[in-house]
């Protein structure tokens, strides 16, 4: 059966809006996350009451656009625009998971907020969430959506994540949800000691690796958690130092 059409899950999707304004199509949304945290995330081994509630309350079908509506809670990652996706739940439960050690108020920094989905499941997880975009569109649409939810981080940022957000740091988890090519220094330098760095990381041959990694004073603990598929970190700094060498390249030549 084609992903998105799984009658189980009920969708009652009216003029392209989940009808959450009646108190039945409420319940509707209520069940199918309820299947959602049963059959995707429990089923596969979660268990941290923090992150199953925030799976439970926080409402994914509005970080949907109005297209894909009818497969807000189906077990896959989904279209955002811009060429960018909103993790399937799992991901966004597992990866939630691995900052369940923190305590409420700890400081997270996530770099690539696209529709704020992850963003809302840490400040529903009681997180001081920062978050750092590099899409305007995408951005302002996720503040407009968390602002209406109740579910605003402390910071949302329109720049290059690559470079973290010095001015909130020490953070005790950075979460990226866009993949790079190696962790940067910055990252490294902003999570505080025993802090942790969860970050999806190119290997060889187009594959990522999930890494999680822990700032010991003797340098990082690595830990390779799963093979994933996120989309890139795009690297605007190294494309304008690649830009920027190739001028100087040409205009020495000419
Ligand atoms: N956490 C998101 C999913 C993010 S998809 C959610 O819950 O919906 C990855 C996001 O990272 C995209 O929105 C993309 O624009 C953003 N991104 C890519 N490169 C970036 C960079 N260098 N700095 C900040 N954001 C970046």
């Amino acid at each position: 059966m084609a992903a998105g059409l799984d009658p189980r899950l009920n969708p009652k999707v009216k003029d392209g809006r989940w009808r959450v304004g009646s108190v039945a199509e409420e319940d509707s949304a209520r069940t199918a996350r309820e299947r959602m945290v049963q059959e995707q995330i429990v089923a596969r081994g979660l268990s941290d009451e923090r992150v199953l509630d925030a799976m439970r309350t926080v409402p994914r079908h509005e970080f949907i656009p109005s297209a894909s509506l009818s497969k807000a809670y189906i077990d896959s990652p989904l279209s955002i625009g811009f060429g960018q996706t909103i993790s399937q739940p799992y991901m966004v439960a597992y990866m939630s998971e691995q900052l369940s050690g923190f305590p409420e108020g700890a400081k997270v920094l996530e770099l690539g907020t696209g529709s704020g989905y992850q963003a809302a499941v840490l400040v529903k997880m009681g997180f001081e969430v920062h978050t750092m975009e590099r899409i305007q569109e995408l951005a302002d649409s996720a503040r407009a959506t968390l602002d209406r939810l109740g579910l605003s981080p402390a910071s949302l940022n329109v720049a290059d994540g690559h470079a973290g957000w010095p001015s909130e740091a020490p953070y005790s988890a950075i979460i990226a949800t866009a993949c790079a090519r190696s962790i940067p220094q910055e990252w490294i330098e902003q999570v505080e000691p025993r802090g942790v760095i969860l970050a999806p990381i190119q290997r060889r041959l187009g594959r990522q690796m999930l890494v999680r990694m822990t700032k010991r004073s003797a340098g990082l603990d690595t830990e390779n958690l799963c093979p994933v598929r996120f989309v890139p970190l795009v690297d605007e700094r190294g494309g304008g130092r690649l830009a920027s060498a190739l001028g100087r390249l040409l205009r020495r030549r000419s």
